[in-house]
């Protein structure tokens, strides 16, 4: 499973409250994040959040899709052949969303590379947290970084481009309103992945 959404949407915590509940009810959870859900990975999001240097669009999307594959062959796939559940803080929709949505690229191509970088592996179910982008930044708690100074008119593209995402792929795809208080979107996660997870 994964979860999406612009820069405060509340990802974090609506992870952590989805692996609480599958692993109280004894299950293994592997909670995982992009960029940077391995060692390799975090150099990765490093050069792209935090560099100094200027990044070109389409070294940008090679070294999400680098930090994606690193992710898929060290951490996901491992877990997912062992049975465990696996919870990703973005994956390939972001890249969607930012790399195409928001950007010079075409979703076309973002997806292909994604797709062979994760040799095809999707989510079972992707949570779109849907927020306004301005309510989502006043929410943010940490300094800025590279992308989420890009600017509102940035921002407000790549949330269209999530709900877009979610139209064309309605059966991955549960769109929860962020704005709601976190119990209410926990309540409604946690009841739809029983049905995914059984
Ligand atoms: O979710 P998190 O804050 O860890 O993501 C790091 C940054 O990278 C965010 O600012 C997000 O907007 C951006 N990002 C991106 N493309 C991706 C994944 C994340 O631009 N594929
Ligand atoms: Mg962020």
């Amino acid at each position: 499973m994964s979860f999406e959404g612009v820069d405060g949407a509340g990802k974090t915590t609506q992870v952590e409250r989805l692996a609480t509940f599958w692993r109280a009810r004894g299950r293994e959870v592997v909670v995982t994040r992009e960029p940077g859900g391995t060692p390799l990975g975090a150099e990765i999001r490093h050069m792209l959040l935090h560099g100094d240097e200027p990044v070109a669009a389409r070294t940008e999307a090679l070294l999400f899709a680098a930090d994606r594959a690193q992710h898929v062959a060290e951490t996901i796939r491992p877990a997912l052949d062992r049975g465990a559940i696996v919870i990703t803080d973005r994956y390939l929709d972001s890249s969607l969303a930012y790399q195409a949505g928001g950007r010079e690229l075409t979703a076309g191509e973002i997806r292909e590379l994604s797709m062979w970088a994760t040799g095809g592996l999707l989510p079972e179910r992707t949570y779109l947290l849907d927020i306004d982008p301005a309510a989502a930044h006043a929410r943010l708690t940490h300094a800025e970084d590279r992308i989420e100074s890009a600017g509102d008119a940035f921002q407000r593209r790549t949330r269209r481009a999530f709900l877009d995402l979610a139209e064309r792929e309605p059966e991955r795809f549960l769109v929860v309103d962020a704005a709601l208080p976190a119990d209410d979107i926990a309540r409604t996660i946690c009841e739809d992945s029983v049905h995914l997870v059984g």
